[in-house]
């Protein structure tokens, strides 16, 4: 640890109660107003499940895989901190229960603990520890977020690393944040705080302490209340810090701000620091509350009954929203109801169609149907990854009448417009994949380079002709079919820069008609909208149809 600035402070966020109570947002937000009174912060994310990442895990059960520039398969709430501090995430802001035993595990393999009896304690808590304190730089503070709700057997080892931490580093340079919940119980009238006492109670059990409460809550907590809760639970009250629900979550910021949360932590930490600027949140929350105009964008996705699995996509629509002044009402559809409904009928009412990214056959032909409707129709349409693969599929077959034009994702023996790619480069070296290789993390990931052609819808739509954006996909459009698909009114107007790998697919017939192999969805922040974002919300303002 000695390599640690001594300056770097460290806040370790736990959860009580229940679990979605907001994590995530509430170390984000924290960052921010930390960030706001000129502090350099880094959010870091410990997840207590077995699994290496999230990469294999269905998006029903885990919602979205958050994608690094530097390929990390991640938890989404790296996503919630990289657009609230505007700090891009590394592979080392991230773990998981299966990454810290694979380390383990690996060193024992090598021989590493010289004949010891591999432990949790120290061998796993060890690791965890290193995990935590490595790869810093010169931040003031380093929020680490522990995944789950305090009582879980999986959390246990975190929970002991960072009661060995406090103690290691020292209470000064140490801070337990406990999120929990008050619910409230409509017989009696009351907030409830005994489920936080326990939940305390238990943090207490695991030799923490917590040094400040974040306690969600549907209404204003009693003075009385607070004063209960900083009694049994052994804290300040100035501690004890109200998070009511606000109605959208650039409020969140402004509100523990007003609740002198970021007062409280320099005040832990003895720091003297002018107040939190809060100047970039206000104006964001102005043009949220009074918006312009509303536009509706439809999303035919396959996932669309867990929303968390579109995270960064509906933020990313809210950011390209903000930009033009407007509210981008977003209509999601099963793209599985386009298979047995009528088109007509259910994209009458949108001005724009955005087909994302996705995984396997179910719902592909209701996804197809999405992109011909809005061919057609002329209506603006952002195809993103799976959803860019559907697009250029959908032109080979409707327009060119190549019916069996498929990717061999979803059929072996198919005109294979879209293949598996088995080569290709990174960073000069190359990368190499078979068929029956293991799934995990194997996929293409993270930043890639894009040259866009001179003159493209694109290239004005970035103002350059050199992009970088973050990839998750392990299918490729097929460069051969360039000429053909030109013939079919679409152009490829980017690529890899060695040009072998179809980045941005077009339709010049078209109003707005862009299809991306990339995510640029991960890389929008309400005070950075990327430019995709900003200009099909603004082209399907234009198209106006709302009814
Ligand atoms: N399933 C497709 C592929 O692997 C698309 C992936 C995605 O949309 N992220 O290429």
């Amino acid at each position: 640890m000695s390599e640690l600035n001594p300056k770097t402070k460290f806040i370790f966020i736990t959860g009580g109660v229940v679990s979605s109570l907001g994590k995530g947002l509430a170390s984000a937000s924290l960052a921010s107003i930390l960030q706001c009174r000129g502090f350099k912060v880094r959010l870091r994310k410990l997840d207590p499940y077995l699994n290496v990442d999230p990469g294999t895990m269905s998006p029903f059960q885990h919602g979205e895989v958050f994608v690094t520039d530097d390929g990390t398969e991640a938890d989404l709430d790296l996503g919630h901190y990289e657009r609230f501090s505007g700090v891009a995430a590394k592979r080392s802001d991230s773990t998981t229960t299966g990454k810290i035993y694979q380390r383990v595990i690996d060193k024992e393999r090598h021989g590493d603990y010289l004949g010891s009896t591999i432990q949790v304690i120290p061998h796993v808590t060890n690791e965890i520890k290193n995990f935590i304190v490595s790869d810093l730089e010169d931040e003031d503070f380093v929020l680490c977020e522990i995944g789950g709700t305090v009582g879980d057997i999986e959390g246990q080892p975190y929970l002991e690393a960072i009661r060995q931490l406090a103690y290691d580093l020292g209470r000064e340079r140490t801070m337990f944040l406990h999120l929990t919940l008050l619910p409230y119980i409509p017989t009696a009238g009351e907030l409830k705080t005994k489920p936080t006492q326990h939940s305390v109670k238990k943090l207490q059990e695991y030799g923490i302490q917590p040094d400040m409460l974040l306690c969600r809550s549907q209404m204003p907590i009693p003075e009385n209340e607070r004063k209960k809760i900083a009694l049994f639970c052994n804290i300040k009250e100035s501690n004890v810090i109200q998070a009511l629900d606000v109605s959208n979550i650039y409020q969140v910021p402004l509100a523990y701000s007003k609740e002198g949360m970021d007062k409280a932590v320099c005040d832990y930490f003895n720091l003297h620091c002018p107040d939190a600027d809060l100047s970039r949140w206000e104006k964001i929350v102005e043009t949220v509350k009074a918006p312009e105009g509303e536009v509706k964008i439809a999303v035919v996705g396959k996932y669309v009954k867990l929303l968390e699995a579109y995270k960064s996509l509906s933020e990313a629509l809210n950011h390209g929203g903000i930009a033009n002044k407007y509210k981008v009402r977003i209509k999601w559809i099963d793209a599985e109801d386009l298979e047995t409904g009528d088109a007509d009928s259910i994209l009458s009412d949108v001005s724009g169609i955005l087909v994302p990214g996705g995984f396997g056959s179910r719902g592909t032909a209701g996804k197809i149907a999405a992109v011909k409707y809005a061919r057609e129709h002329k209506i603006p349409f952002l195809g993103i990854c799976f959803g860019m693969q559907m697009a250029v599929i959908e032109t080979m077959r409707n327009v060119l009448g190549v019916q069996n034009a498929n990717t061999t994702e979803l059929d072996e023996k198919c005109e294979a417009v879209v293949g598996l790619m088995t080569e290709w480069d990174k960073d000069g070296a190359k990368q190499i994949r078979h068929k029956d290789g293991d799934l995990g993390g194997t996929m293409r990931l993270g930043a890639y380079e894009a040259v866009l052609k001179p003159g493209s819808k694109v290239a004005e739509v970035y103002g350059s002709e050199h992009i970088s954006e973050r990839h998750r996909h392990r299918y490729e459009v097929n460069i051969k079919y360039k000429d053909q698909l030109e013939k079919g009114g679409m152009i490829i107007s980017g690529t890899s820069p060695d040009g072998k790998l179809p980045e941005i697919v077009e339709r010049p017939d078209h109003p707005w008609f862009i299809g991306v192999q990339f995510h640029p969805e991960l890389k929008s922040k309400p005070f950075a909208p990327h430019p995709l974002f900003v200009e099909f919300v603004k082209a399907s303002i234009k198209q106006n149809r709302l009814v």
